[in-house]
């Protein structure tokens, strides 16, 4: 028998929830946001689960030309533009869209030759001072655009910082980017999952949803379950042994889990090497043989100890959820101290990956 973890994704679940992004945002077109190898749940099967998104975002222009390849004409964004000035006469021959937010970039544009221009967005920095030009210089910026012979149309892009946080909210940024592009007739593209959600203000032509296609939540205070979302992943394995303890007998590395009374632990084969979270707590939910338990003691390379102590019937070949349709991937990463997008993209490539 292959060791038993495994990555199921569940293609109806993206499916699904890009149904439910669009009905959340019906006049908006929708970048499906596949960057990071869809958010580790693999660029070309989600890209075909999705084919009839409105279009897709990503980084690598590598990544945009193996979509090309596979017959995928729709729109596609290169969220952070190129990174040299030979990718652009690609972005022309592919017709793939750049975002533009630094100088060097605007420069490559006024000297490229190019078979024919291409469609922008300009990247405006609001507030969260990563990416972008200062945002009251859009009306110079879409006027240097607009002459350049090189650009075909130009969209208004800018991010959020806090969308996904009530008390923060979009509006310091929002107010910012109307007012600095007031009178500029161009379509806009501001809008996260988060954003999505609370802010339909932002919605404008093309929305980018990443996280909520996924089947997660952006919001730390409202389940995905709550949002109709689906998980569109789970992380599965067994159980590979089993430890009956005497109160007082430590567990595992640091030995700083020390049994109360005598208990019995299962041991599952799905270690950090795996992409788990080192750092989850004792404590941390995991899912075995139909039960919620908890995790107990340090994460190690290849395995982790779980608590039996109430589920007589587990046994070795029982079934073990670390996440997906019976426990939260939301649940696993508040446990460990970070966030679904970090466990996602974290999958090792060793664990196998099947769609379903
Ligand atoms: C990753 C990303 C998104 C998607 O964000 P989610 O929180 O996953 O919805 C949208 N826009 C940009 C520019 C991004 O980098």
């Amino acid at each position: 028998m292959t060791r038993p973890i495994q990555a199921a994704i569940h293609l109806s679940a993206l499916q699904h929830n890009y149904r439910l992004l669009k009905a959340r945002a019906p006049r908006s077109q929708a970048f499906a946001v596949i960057k990071a190898n869809a958010y580790g749940h693999g660029l070309v099967r989600t890209a075909k689960a999705l084919a009839k998104a409105d279009g897709f975002a990503l980084l690598e222009i590598e990544q945009a030309q193996v979509l090309r390849e596979l017959g995928f004409k729709l729109p596609i964004l290169l969220l952070e533009g190129v990174f040299e000035p030979e990718e652009l006469t690609i972005c022309a021959e592919q017709d793939f869209r750049i975002a533009v937010h630094n100088e060097q970039q605007l420069a490559w544009l006024d000297e490229a030759t190019l078979v024919r221009p291409l469609r922008v967005c300009l990247k405006l920095n609001t507030g969260m001072n990563r990416l972008g030009f200062v945002a009251e210089r859009a009306p110079e910026l879409v006027d240097r655009l607009s002459a350049n012979r090189n650009v075909r149309s130009i969209t208004l892009m800018s991010h959020f910082a806090t969308a996904d946080e009530p008390e923060k909210g979009i509006d310091w940024q929002l107010a910012r980017f109307r007012a600095a592009t007031a009178g500029l007739d161009l379509p806009v593209t501001l809008a996260n999952s988060a954003a999505l959600f609370d802010y339909p203000e932002t919605q404008g032509e093309w929305v980018r949803p990443g996280i909520m296609l996924y089947g997660s939540s952006p919001f730390a205070e409202r389940s995905a379950c709550n949002l109709g979302l689906l998980p569109a992943m789970s992380l599965t394995s067994r159980l590979i042994g089993t430890q009956q303890i005497e109160a007082g007998a430590v567990v595992g590395y640091g030995a700083n889990f020390r049994a109360e009374k005598p208990m019995r632990l299962g041991i599952v084969a799905c270690g950090y090497a795996d992409g788990y979270p080192r750092h989850a707590p004792t404590g941390t939910p995991v899912w075995v043989e139909g039960c919620r338990t908890r995790l107990i003691g340090r994460v190690s390379m290849d395995m982790l100890a779980v608590d039996l102590a109430d589920i007589p019937a587990a046994q070795v070949g029982s079934p073990v959820e670390l996440w997906g349709k019976n426990l939260s991937i939301d649940e696993v990463a508040a446990a460990a101290g970070t966030i679904s997008y970090e466990l996602m993209c974290a999958i090792a490539p060793r664990v196998p990956m099947v769609a379903e």
